[in-house]
């Protein structure tokens, strides 16, 4: 096993830092390394958010935190499973809820949803996010994709109320209060707790028999094809929301959303600035001296014909207005830059090699008069 790193270190914190700063850190780190957003393949970015977490797992917890500033990873190790690593080993839980809203509910929803107090009252389901990964291509042109979403959605056959035909009665466990008491002997008396009816899960109603389709859970897991519609020019990591598409709601509740959070692949040829895009060009010295044309390549996928300024200096940039990407939803277009750069001959033909050398002559003539005027320069200082 890798050696742990030290967790202020891991969320970029002092060792003095209040809890409020290591919570801002952790939401911070928390946010970027999620597996279901972050950049990173899918192993670095669960290793990252395992590591943000437990390190905050720690060092939110004052006592944790006292014992580990102590006897640092040893004083604490314990409390993690090695590996076999999952959301719900995480206590709060309720943080990331409250980071991500409920946009990634439907990612923490399977150790939610069995917690969940089911009271009778209606509630949304859960809303989910889908990575789509998309081309620059695609950010230029815009596209329509169908992609295959699996939730849950109320059963067909029961309404949702999990009795079969639809039948469900009033718990006879609970009165149809949903609610139960509870009371325990204690050396000082009687306690009354109140809990879910553990009959009827909390919702007051029972089925005397259950759907056969949903198993009396009232809901099924399905598969929906769902049509996205990517706007041209749409930035890297916007998230577009489909709603009503995400799991079935609770107790007559609307289902929640879904959320497509886009990322757009890097392109080999051009870079993405705004609505700019850069590229390169490839030009010869003497077109660089004397100027001339080149040929270089759209995203557009179309070859043009650039001309060469006489005296452009490797490195300077060419604009070719209209040619980058479009704003949102918007027909006007950025610019594309394109940085100049030389190609040096490696394999110079007879005659090439005449002519530089020719040329070489000739330059070495002007810098000799340079240095010979800088000589007598220097003489006259004498
Ligand atoms: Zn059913
Ligand atoms: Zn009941």
């Amino acid at each position: 096993m890798p050696e742990q790193r030290d967790y202020y270190e891991v969320l970029g914190v002092s060792k003095t830092a209040s809890p409020d700063e290591i919570k801002s850190a952790y939401r911070t780190l928390a946010k970027k390394y999620h597996p279901d957003v972050s950049t990173e393949s899918k192993e670095v970015a669960e290793a990252k958010f395992k590591e943000i977490s437990e390190a905050y797992e720690v060092l939110s917890d004052a006592e944790k935190r006292q014992t580990y500033d102590k006897y640092g990873h040893a004083g604490v190790n314990s409390q993690f499973s090695n590996g076999g690593f999952s959301w719900d080993d995480f206590t709060h839980g309720d943080d990331i809820n409250d980071i991500f809203g409920d946009i990634f509910g439907g990612i923490f929803g399977g150790g939610r949803r069995q917690g969940r107090s089911r009271s009778n009252s209606p509630a949304t389901g859960e809303s989910l996010a889908y990575n789509m990964q998309i081309t620059l291509e695609d950010v230029l042109n815009g596209k329509t994709v169908e992609i295959s979403v699996p939730h849950s959605a109320t059963c067909p056959d029961c309404k949702g109320t999990g009795g079969k035909d639809g039948k469900v009665e009033r718990c006879t466990q609970c009165n149809g209060q949903g609610q139960v008491q509870n009371v325990t002997r204690t050396p000082f008396g009687n306690m009354m707790s109140v809990s879910d009816c553990p009959r009827c899960h909390g919702t007051g109603r029972m089925a005397t028999e259950k759907c056969l389709k949903c198993h009396g859970t009232g809901r099924n897991n399905i598969t929906s094809k769902i049509s996205i519609n990517i706007p041209k020019g749409i930035d890297d990591g916007a998230r577009i929301r489909v709603a009503g598409a995400g799991d079935a709601g609770y107790n007559g509740g609307s289902a929640g959303d879904l959320y497509v959070v886009i990322s757009v692949k890097e392109n080999k040829a051009f870079e993405r600035d705004g609505i700019n895009l850069w590229s390169e060009v490839t030009t010869t010295y003497s077109r660089l001296v004397l100027g001339g044309e080149e040929s270089i390549k759209t995203l557009d996928g179309e070859t043009i014909s650039v001309s060469i300024p006489a005296g452009t200096q490797i490195g300077g940039v060419l604009r070719i207005s209209g040619k980058g990407l479009p704003k949102l939803n918007q027909s006007v277009r950025g610019n594309l830059y394109a940085r100049v750069r030389m190609d040096i001959p490696t394999k110079p033909t007879a005659l090439e090699k005449e002519l530089l050398a020719k040329l070489d002559g000739e330059a070495g003539k002007k810098t000799s008069a340079k240095k010979s005027k800088l000589r007598s320069k220097l003489a006259d200082m004498k």
